[in-house]
């Protein structure tokens, strides 16, 4: 199963932007309850700001949320941020240490935000259960746990070290554009002839084709064929869709307030 999910996204990878483990501890603590797009916008400027542990630990908490806040829950996430800059700083020399152990001593971090820095940031293999990989992981049959570290064990035992952290990025990718929570697109799924599931969801091809999202969604086929052509390039390519799409949304939004304005007058 992994490998025709692995063949149709060759291009799949994490999609919080980061340079360093630093970063991504930061964008993975800052995705709680918000999306990876909106967090991808603020880290630049957070990241421009505060490169570093050292740096974040010394910032004002004010200046942090005035900057993350269209991340939502913006005072206890700078909060967060800063108790865990400076543990870093106190702790592990202002260096994000590279073991489960050691990262799971920091506040706020979990396996799950753990797995995700030392997978794509350490380059050490690990499964990241989040809602998605939770859920399909269930629907294949891989586990019939709710608990992510039971669930995490069962997928381990089933795969190659080799194969985990990008078989999470393959799962996850397949959760948030084909295998939703509620309404699944079974009939236009690649792994449905595999899928013990298959059923759960919408079964007509052309209904399920229309269920799914981002660059599998009608009228993106320019866009799939360029991440595919570009695999090396596709974060980027995926950026500057999503930029395009959130300055297309803010001018919409713009234009709305404007016609309520003149409504109004
Ligand atoms: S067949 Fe349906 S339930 Fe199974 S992976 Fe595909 S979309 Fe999900």
């Amino acid at each position: 199963m992994d490998r025709i999910l692995a063949e149709f996204y060759p291009y799949a990878h994490a999609e919080l932007d980061f340079r360093s483990p630093f970063e991504l501890l930061v964008a993975t603590v800052l995705s709680a309850q918000t999306t990876d797009v909106r967090v991808n916008q603020v880290t630049p400027v957070l990241f421009a700001k505060y490169p570093d542990a050292r740096a974040l630990s010394e910032a004002e908490p004010e200046e942090i949320e005035e900057i993350i806040k269209p991340t939502g829950f913006f005072r206890a996430k700078a909060r967060s941020l800063h108790v865990l800059s400076q543990r870093i700083v106190d702790d592990f020399d202002g260096v994000v240490p590279g073991r489960l152990e050691d990262l799971v001593t920091l506040p706020g971090v979990g396996r799950k935000t753990a797995n995700v820095v030392l997978g794509n940031a350490f380059g050490v293999p690990g499964i990241t259960v989040d809602t998605h990989f939770g859920r399909l992981a269930k629907r294949f049959g891989w586990t019939a746990s709710e608990d992510p570290v039971k669930v995490e064990q069962d997928v381990m035992e089933l795969f190659p070290p080799g194969d985990w952290t990008m078989l999470s990025h393959h799962v996850v990718f397949h959760g948030r554009r084909v295998c939703h929570a509620r309404k699944p697109a079974c009939g236009a799924c690649p792994v449905a002839a595999l899928c013990p599931s298959f059923g759960d969801g919408e079964t007509d091809p052309e209904k399920a084709r229309r269920l799914l999202k981002y660059e599998l969604a009608p009228g993106q086929e320019d866009l799939r064929a360029e991440m595919i052509e570009n695999v090396h390039r596709a974060a980027e390519i995926r950026m500057r869709t999503q930029r395009a799409a959130a300055a297309q949304n803010t001018a919409a939004d713009a234009a709305r307030n404007g016609g309520a304005g003149k409504d109004r007058a």
